[in-house]
């Protein structure tokens, strides 16, 4: 029977503890969230400016709600582009320094899209091994040949490079890395890129509005600019809204836009969400008193950690990873937490390498000195009884 086949499946999940359950939030994304009932402080959401249900974007949200309604109703090629769309095109490019952008409904779509649009059969693209899964699945549907390299290892990368015979070569990297929180070697990378002429893709969900002075993320916190890099950006986390964008030179863009079968074939993103991100986007300038409290709240939580046996990751980002190994491990001290009402996320394989099971802290600038003391406090007495790696 077909179904018996599943229940197995399922069944051997829950027996390697891999099994996943939704939490049902009562109420909107913050540092505490309501779950049956019960309020918790959490450390688990990619909010990381605290914009997800910020007073300015939600009342631009509901204006452009009263104007151009809910539904885009149309694929962008056919009349689901309007004039907010539009509008946030260009302040998405102008924002990022970049000559254009495209805007897309999910990062997951723009990583596909972009890939899929510059690599095909005959070309490579190589790929950092903890690169995120949509730019994984992007390089698959491209049919071009798949080179990964060992994380961040730029003498692997420069070796495969020029071993390389294929036509056109596209080098693709997470900024950030998700469930690390690292930050890639990008100015070398970049250097390789242009010795071997390839394309450097660059996917910097968890950059964009946090990294550099001024929040334009990856490419302005190493002072990159280059022709041959294809910057797509997410809108889901500090952002605070939701969707993506790919920006680079106007002959990419142009040519994503011709091509690119997850923006092509899909319904436009509502307008109200691009009326959102553009607010985002001044509340990211206006208040730029986040990026600096959340860089307090970083190094609050190292310092607070820091010789007990709660060992976290080497990060500085917002992203900090407390690797813990087994499965069983990472959920039982998730439980403890979450037993004292915090909450921080047990990721396990798929999303990260067998045996590197961890809670994947993540801080947002809503969240206080005092919450972060909270957490070091928690972790400090449930640490010594639980195996950590
Ligand atoms: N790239 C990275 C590195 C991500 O972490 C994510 C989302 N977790 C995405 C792309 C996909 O973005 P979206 O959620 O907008 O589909």
């Amino acid at each position: 029977m077909v179904h018996s086949r599943l229940s197995a499946q399922l069944d051997d999940l829950a027996r390697r503890d891999l099994l996943r359950a939704r939490h049902v939030l009562e109420g909107p994304q913050g540092p505490r969230i309501v779950i049956d009932g019960r309020e918790f402080l959490a450390f688990c959401s990619n909010d990381y400016l605290g914009l997800a249900n910020h007073p300015r974007i939600n009342a631009a949200t509901i204006e452009a709600v009263r104007r151009f309604g809910v539904g885009a109703g149309a694929s962008p090629l056919v009349t689901g582009h309007n004039a907010l769309h539009q509008s946030v095109e260009e302040k998405l490019a102008a924002f990022t320094g970049l000559p254009r952008a495209l805007h897309f409904p999910s990062g997951y779509q723009a990583n596909i899209g972009a890939i899929t649009s510059l690599a095909g059969r005959g070309d490579a693209v190589f790929s950092d091994q903890l690169n995120h899964a949509s730019l994984i699945d992007g390089m698959r549907l491209s049919r071009a040949e798949v080179v990964p390299y060992a994380h961040c290892d730029t003498d692997a990368l420069g070796r495969s490079l020029a071993a390389s015979g294929a036509k056109h070569k596209l080098v693709a990297t997470d900024s950030v890395f998700s469930m690390d929180g690292d930050i890639a070697p990008l100015p070398a990378i970049l250097a390789l890129c242009e010795r071997h002429d390839a394309w450097l893709l660059v996917d910097d969900a968890h950059g964009f509005g946090v990294l550099g002075t001024k929040g334009r993320g990856a490419l302005e916190h190493f002072g990159l600019a280059s022709p041959r890099i294809v910057y797509v950006g997410t809108l889901g986390k500090a952002a605070g809204v939701s969707g993506a964008f790919v920006a680079g030179q106007e002959e990419v863009v142009e040519t994503l836009l011709q091509h690119a079968r997850t923006y092509m074939f899909s319904t436009a993103a509502p307008a109200l969400l691009a009326a959102a991100v553009e607010e985002s986007l001044a509340v990211m300038r206006d208040e730029a008193w986040r990026r600096a409290h959340l860089a307090a709240l970083i190094a609050t939580l190292k310092a607070g950690l820091a010789g007990s046996a709660a060992r976290l990751a080497p990060s500085d980002t917002a992203i900090q990873p407390l690797i813990v190994g087994a499965n069983a491990a990472a959920l039982a001290l998730a439980e403890s937490l979450r037993a004292r009402g915090i909450l921080a996320p047990a990721i396990r394989p798929p999303t990260v390498p067998e045996g590197t099971a961890r809670l994947r802290i993540s801080l947002s600038a809503a969240h206080s000195i005092d919450d972060v003391g909270q957490l070091v406090k928690a972790l400090r007495d449930e640490l010594p009884s639980s195996a950590c790696m």
